[in-house]
């Protein structure tokens, strides 16, 4: 029989139980930066390698990470896919390719800011790759930088349709006055790229089952985590960020409940095996996180291929000397996988000789050429009060 005393005392013990299940509901266990070291980060990949020995188990598993990630970012169940509304304006032609400067809603009065680059004289239908940036500042920083319109005019000019974006806070989003601090910045730029993918595969020229992601350090985040959610990416490019220790300084990164949760744990090596089995090349640098790749976050996500037979289509170009950031020498490790899997047109631009993609016929552009909006193309007075609650 139980003595009062016993039934009290399991009382505290069941009231310490729920008083500990909110406060952590309250308090989200968040994995920010550099979380783990690189030794716990080994250790976590074998606790995680441990959990599937066949492909039935690691679809499993990948179901429960993928539907983490979602729930962590406050996209479960998905927003409602409301009209884009886009507005596309302001053509430029160039040798091989041409600039549009897009904005459409990706929530009602929610605006992505972007450009488009076509392919001029190659047939259709065309392939479609988007590029997320990364946070480098200043007043060419995000989709506005040089590296990424060498990077987009280039694959442009091999025939696909290519779509770079503001994150929020930057470029055009800035000069609107949205801060990149904004709580839901992982929310919106990750339902952000999922809309961009409607909106590519809403022209009647691209081939929408031919979709490509590639970006560098927090566009590599946000290249790893569309891939991982949305089963439209076909091929993914991350540059410089897929790291089993560090998992993003930003809170559009890490700043909601995707990596840990009481019931699951994850890293972003294993977030970028959520590819599997679609072509994926992970280009990584001595000079930052991902200087363990070779021998730690590659051979996880290369064995989760090996699941299903597919090893050969993920593959890893290290630079041992070089530092973080999409310089030329990355872009060229992206540019024949890119080639390879999407079926891009090298001609004219594929030197055999040097074995080098001619970037020089990129014309470099200022950042107003840029925009969407001017004095005789006025901001929309529909558009959300600039840092408001997006209801999603
Ligand atoms: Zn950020």
């Amino acid at each position: 029989m139980l003595n009062a005393r016993w039934i009290g005392f399991a009382a505290m013990i069941g009231f310490a139980q729920l008083y500990a299940q909110d406060s952590e509901q309250a308090a989200p266990i968040l994995c920010q930066g550099n979380y783990h070291s690189e030794a716990e980060a080994i250790e976590q990949l074998g606790r995680m390698a441990a959990t599937y020995s066949n492909l039935s188990e690691w679809n499993d598993r990948a179901a429960k990470v993928r539907q983490q990630i979602l729930e962590g970012a406050k996209l479960v169940p998905f927003p409602n896919r409301t009209p884009l509304n886009p507005i596309v304006r302001n053509k430029r032609d160039f040798a091989g390719y041409s600039v549009e400067s897009v904005a459409f809603e990706a929530l009602p009065g929610f605006l992505a800011y972007g450009n488009l680059y076509r392919p001029l004289g190659k047939p259709g239908p065309h392939p479609a790759v988007l590029c997320p940036h990364g946070h480098a500042r200043g007043p060419s920083g995000g989709r506005l930088r040089a590296d990424q319109q060498y990077r987009c005019a280039t694959l442009a000019r091999m025939g696909a349709v290519v779509f770079s974006y503001d994150m929020i806070g930057f470029g055009e989003s800035l000069f609107h006055g949205w801060d990149h601090q904004h709580k839901q910045a992982l929310t919106l730029q990750t339902w952000t790229s999922i809309r961009a993918i409607d909106f590519l595969q809403s022209m009647p020229d691209v081939d929408g089952k031919r979709i490509g992601v590639t970006g560098c350090s927090g566009g590599g985040t946000q290249t790893f985590l569309l891939t991982a959610v949305d089963d439209r990416v076909t091929v993914s490019v991350p540059v410089v960020m897929v790291s089993a220790h560090f998992f993003g300084g930003c809170h559009c990164e890490s700043g909601m409940p995707i990596h840990q949760t009481r019931d699951l744990e994850t890293n972003n090596a294993e977030i970028a095996a959520l590819a599997a089995p679609r072509p994926q090349l992970l280009v990584s640098v001595g000079g930052d996180w991902t200087k363990n790749t070779p021998v730690v976050e590659y051979p996880y996500i290369r064995n989760v291929y090996s699941l299903f037979g597919e090893q050969a289509k993920v593959g890893n170009v290290h630079y041992p000397g070089r530092e973080h950031g999409y310089q030329y020498l990355k872009r060229q490790a992206m540019y024949p996988f890119m080639v390879k899997h999407l079926k891009l047109d090298p001609t004219g631009v594929f030197n055999a000789e040097t074995e080098l993609y001619d970037e020089t016929q990129t014309v470099i552009e200022a950042p107003k050429e840029m925009y969407v909006f001017d004095e005789s193309h006025p901001y929309p007075t529909t558009a959300l009060k600039p840092n408001s609650k997006v209801d999603i």
